[in-house]
C-alpha cells in the first residue's frame, strides 16, 4: 500500500475538480482533451491512490511520470494548489519505496553513467573554441546545462551574445557538473540534491560576479544556485542599454515563438525590440524546456504528437520562423526533424541564433 505524507493528503483534499489546471496543460490540449492527459486526472488519480481506492499499476505510473513538466498547471488553479509540486512530490514518494518506471531508472542510471541523466551521446564542451575555455574571476561564468551541449551552435552563440554584454565571459567547459534540475522533476530527491550540491561547490571555486544558464529549469527550481537565465540576462542588458537590438532588412518577418515554460517571457520581450520582427500571439499552453526530455525519452510517439499539433498551429497562423527559446526543447525537435532547418515553409532556429544576428 502507498502512504503519501498528510501534507501531501491535505493538499490534495483542497482540489475542488474544477479542471481549470486543465486550461493551461499542454498534453490536455494535444490529446484534444482527453481527461486522462490533463492536469485534473493527475491530482485525482495521485489522490484515489492516496486514499487506497486504487491500485498501483504500470498505467498509473505512465499518467503520473509523463507530462512535459512545464508546470503550468498551477496557474489557474482557483484554490491556489501548486499542482505540480504535487505531481513531483508524488513522484518522490513513489522512488522512495522503489516504485519507478524504466525511464526514471535509465535516466538514474545514465546520470552515474555519464554524469548527466540525458544518458550517452553527451561529450561537453566539445565545442570550446581553444581560447575560450574555463577560468576563475570571470564577470560572467556561462554554465550551458547538460542538452545545450549537444547543440555546439547555439552554445556558441549563446556564448558570442554574453561576450557583447561583458568582456570577461569564462564557460563552465567539459567538467561542466549537471545541475539536477531533471533529476528533482522525476522524483530523484537524493541525486538531484547531491548533483545541486556538486555544482554550488564548482561555481565557488570558479567565483564568477554573475553565472548565466543556458536552461531555464536549472535556474528557476533551484534560486540558491542564483543563476540567471540567459533570456533574462540579456533582457536586463537590452534594459540597462549595454547592448542594442538590430532591425530586420525584410519587413514584416512573422515568428512562432516556443517559449521556454520556466522563463519569464524574456525571450518574447527581446524580440518584440527588434524593427521588423513580428512576434505572433500563441496559447498559454505552448512551451517547452529541458522538462519535456522525460516524455521524449519515455514515449517520443507522444513527443511527435506534440511537435506535430504545434507545427500545425504554427503553420496556419503563416509564420516565416519557427523559433525555440530554449536549447533543450531545440535538441529534441532538431532530432525529430533529423537536422532538417525547414518544416512546413518555416524556418526552424533557436532563439539564441537568430539574435546573435540581431543584437550589437
Ligand atoms: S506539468 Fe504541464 S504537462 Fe504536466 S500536468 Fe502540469 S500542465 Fe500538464
Ligand atoms: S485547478 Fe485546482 S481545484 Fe481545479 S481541478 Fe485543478 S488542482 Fe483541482
Amino acid at each position: 500500500m502507498v502512504k503519501f505524507s498528510r501534507s501531501l493528503m491535505k493538499e490534495l483534499s483542497r482540489c475542488i475538480g474544477c479542471g481549470a489546471c486543465n486550461i493551461s496543460c499542454p498534453m490536455f490540449h494535444v490529446s484534444d482533451f482527453k481527461e486522462t492527459e490533463g492536469a485534473r486526472a493527475r491530482i485525482k488519480l495521485i489522490s484515489m491512490l492516496g486514499n487506497n481506492k486504487i491500485d498501483l499499476t504500470e498505467e498509473f505510473l505512465g499518467y503520473i511520470f509523463t507530462c512535459i513538466n512545464c508546470g503550468l498547471c498551477m496557474d489557474l488553479c482557483p484554490v491556489g494548489i501548486d499542482v505540480f509540486d504535487i505531481i513531483v512530490k508524488s513522484r518522490s514518494s513513489l522512488v522512495d519505496i522503489g516504485y519507478v518506471p524504466l525511464v526514471t531508472v535509465d535516466m538514474r542510471d545514465a546520470r552515474r553513467r555519464t554524469g548527466s541523466p540525458i544518458g550517452e551521446g553527451l561529450t561537453k564542451g566539445v565545442w570550446l573554441p581553444p581560447d575560450f575555455q574555463p577560468e576563475k574571476n570571470a564577470d560572467i561564468l556561462f554554465f550551458a546545462g547538460c542538452w545545450v551541449h549537444t547543440a555546439p551552435d547555439v552554445a556558441i552563440n549563446m556564448s558570442k551574445i554574453l561576450q557583447k554584454i561583458a568582456p570577461n565571459v569564462a564557460p563552465a567547459g567539459p567538467n561542466e557538473p549537471c545541475c539536477g534540475g531533471l533529476l528533482y522533476v522525476i522524483g530523484e530527491r537524493d541525486s538531484a540534491e547531491e548533483s545541486k550540491e556538486n555544482l554550488l561547490k564548482f561555481i565557488k571555486e570558479l567565483s564568477p560576479k554573475v553565472v548565466v544558464s543556458g536552461c531555464s529549469l536549472c535556474a528557476s527550481l533551484f534560486p540558491d544556485l542564483e543563476m540567471k537565465y540567459f533570456s533574462s540576462f540579456v533582457d536586463e542588458a537590452l534594459e540597462s542599454n549595454k547592448i542594442k537590438t538590430k532591425s530586420m532588412k525584410r519587413k514584416k518577418n512573422k515568428i512562432f515563438l516556443i517559449r521556454s515554460c520556466h522563463s519569464n517571457g524574456a525571450a518574447r520581450r527581446i524580440l518584440e525590440r527588434i524593427k521588423n520582427a513580428v512576434v505572433i500571439d500563441t496559447p498559454n499552453w505552448i512551451c517547452c524546456d529541458c522538462g519535456a526530455t522525460l516524455i521524449y525519452q519515455s514515449e517520443p510517439e507522444k513527443f511527435d504528437e506534440w511537435f506535430k499539433k504545434i507545427s500545425e498551429i504554427a503553420s496556419d497562423s503563416d509564420a516565416d520562423y519557427f523559433m525555440i527559446e530554449e536549447p533543450a526543447c531545440y535538441s529534441m525537435i532538431s532530432k525529430v526533424l533529423e537536422g532538417k532547418n525547414k518544416y512546413k515553409g518555416m524556418k526552424i532556429i533557436s532563439f539564441p541564433s537568430f539574435l546573435v544576428n540581431h543584437i550589437s
